[in-house]
């Protein structure tokens, strides 16, 4: 286990029904399984994460397999740079799609692995922890997860909040990490349904302090949605929602039926060893 006590920092033990700390602080279970780790006033405590609608939206879309060949590609990945027995953790995990698809994967790889998931929204999280009773996941923030240092071989994170300093802190010296990033055109014929100037996604540089880049790997497909509460759900679920103006929230309502390419690149990263 390799959770940590949010208020004293010990490694936390686990009973059926909570994990506590030797000190005596003690965090129930919901009941779903996963542990809130996110302190009442703390500073982390206000950040909700996705909302109730959010993690709908994207559970719905992404249980009927829109987004499945990016999905494969991530778990071969996770697959080919996992030691056996390795720890892997996902990292803004939302509702545990990726986390339990790469779990089985490396079941059918026969090289199973101890998985945690950390995300700061509790409505997530409730979805994730009802798809594996033996994946542990925790309610945290990705920028401050109670978790030990130098303790993960293998860290994913799927369009979530990055934050290089906590993630090396977490990963162990050679540590894999996995990042999940929109392309350049990903959605490009959403946009261009909903936006009068659809703007390009913005691809950031590879180099990131204290990793070595290793590959990036595009994934590049096309899907097809053929009715409305499918566009809702993915329209939903991107952050170009809350930026649309009304004629465009209006004009992603009347849309009936969708084709537009997805675009994604998994890029991989080792911690370097010298990183403080
Ligand atoms: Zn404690």
């Amino acid at each position: 286990m390799l959770f940590t006590c949010p208020l004293c920092g010990a490694p936390l033990k686990e009973e059926a029904n909570r994990w506590f700390c030797p000190k005596g602080h003690s965090y129930d279970k919901a009941r779903s399984g996963y542990v809130n780790l996110l302190l009442a006033g703390g500073k982390h405590a206000k950040l909700p994460g996705d909302n109730k609608m959010m993690v709908a939206s994207r559970q719905a879309f992404l249980n009927k397999g829109y987004y499945r060949s990016m999905a494969d590609v991530l778990c071969e990945t996770a697959a080919k740079y996992l030691p056996a027995g390795g720890v892997l953790l996902d990292a803004g995990c939302g509702e545990g799609y990726y986390t339990a698809l790469m779990a089985k994967k490396l079941e059918a790889e026969g090289k199973p692995a101890e998985v945690y998931g950390v995300d700061i929204s509790k409505f997530a999280l409730d979805k994730a922890a009802r798809r594996r009773k033996d994946i542990r996941f925790a309610a945290a923030s990705v920028f401050h997860m109670p978790m030990t240092d130098d303790s993960v071989d293998l860290m994913t994170e799927v369009f979530a909040p990055y934050c290089g300093e906590e993630f090396a802190r977490i990963l162990k010296p050679g540590g894999i990490m996995l990042l999940v990033i929109p392309a350049r055109l990903h959605l490009w014929e959403l946009k261009c349904a909903i936006y009068d100037e659809p703007y390009e996604n913005e691809v950031r540089e590879y180099p990131l302090e204290g990793f070595e880049f290793i590959e990036s790997i595009p994934v590049d497909g096309e899907i097809t949605l053929d009715n409305n509460a499918d566009i809702q759900s993915l329209f939903q679920m991107t952050p170009y929602y809350y930026k649309t103006s009304e004629e465009g929230q209006r004009r992603a309502a009347a849309l009936q039926q969708l084709t537009t390419r997805t675009s994604f690149e998994v890029l991989v990263y080792r911690k370097l060893d010298y990183f403080v």
